[in-house]
Parts: C-alpha cells; sequence; structure tokens
C-alpha cells in the first residue's frame, strides 16, 4: 500500500480553488445526483468529478499514478474494476439526465494550468446556450459573477 496516497494535497480542492478563481458559482457533492458529483455548475447543468487515478483506475495507458498493485491481484483488480463501471455507469446517468460531465484526473492536476483551461473550456461552453432549468434557480438571489437570463418572461 505504499503507493497509495490517501494523503497530502487534495485534487479536489485545488479543482474547487480554480473553479473559484475563474468565478464560477458551485455546489458540492450534490448527493440527489448519480455518483455524487464533486463539483456541480447548477446554471450551466454541468458536473465534474476529481478523480484519484490510482481508485477510479484512470484507464490513460500514460498516467503515472494508475496500475494494479503488484500483489494482492484478486483483491484489488475486481474491486477497481467494479469502480470503474461504476463510473461509467454514472456518467451514462448523468447524461441521459440533461447534465454534461468533465472528469478531472488527478494526474492532471500536475499541469495545473492546463487543467485551469479545461475546465474553464468545458464550463464557457454552456454559458448562455443552455440556461438553466426553473428548479435549477436558486431560490435566493446569488451574487453573480456571471449574468444570464436577466429578463424574465413570466
Ligand atoms: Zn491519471
Amino acid at each position: 500500500m505504499a503507493n497509495i496516497r490517501s494523503h497530502g494535497m487534495k485534487p479536489e480542492r485545488a479543482v474547487r480553488s480554480m473553479a473559484h478563481r475563474l468565478g464560477y458559482r458551485f455546489r458540492l457533492h450534490r448527493r440527489d445526483l448519480p455518483g455524487t458529483p464533486d463539483l456541480v455548475f447548477p446554471r450551466h447543468r454541468a458536473v465534474v468529478f476529481v478523480n484519484g487515478c490510482f481508485w477510479h483506475w484512470h484507464p490513460d495507458p500514460t498516467c503515472p499514478i494508475a496500475g494494479l498493485p503488484k500483489s494482492n491481484l484478486e483483491y484489488w483488480k475486481p474491486k477497481l474494476a467494479r469502480t470503474r463501471s461504476r463510473d461509467k455507469e454514472n456518467l451514462a446517468k448523468l447524461t441521459c439526465l440533461g447534465w454534461r460531465v468533465l472528469t478531472i484526473w488527478e494526474c492532471e492536476l500536475r499541469d495545473p494550468e492546463t487543467a485551469l483551461v479545461r475546465l474553464d473550456e468545458f464550463l464557457s461552453t454552456s454559458d448562455s446556450r443552455t440556461p438553466a432549468t426553473p428548479r435549477d434557480r436558486p431560490t435566493r438571489a446569488v451574487r453573480s459573477t456571471e449574468r444570464e437570463g436577466a429578463l424574465s418572461t413570466e
């Protein structure tokens, strides 16, 4: 288990601060959504998962972190495979529900600038094009860092 980092800099925290820096409003860990996405951007109808490369078995062959441990393979392989297929299912469910999904992998955060750009591109593509549905609108006024749908016809 020596290779498994469960402590240290939390990737999720890094992504949160990126989203803050970019000025997006988000909620955390919405349990009513499949897979409890780490960050939820209701106005953009978008969610972000921040995945640890080991635990979510990052499929990228160039990933420096992911990989099966050498010992206890009969334990780890099915365990990680289950996580991976559950992730896939959740992604499909979210897509069905009309959410756009971005997965940011732990290893991508080693290059924070690129990850920041990726996050910004992902969120800005949905910017004014897919306005939030009424039930996603916050009931109380949100300090608006982004402007959309200021005019209501109702
Ligand atoms: Zn990775």
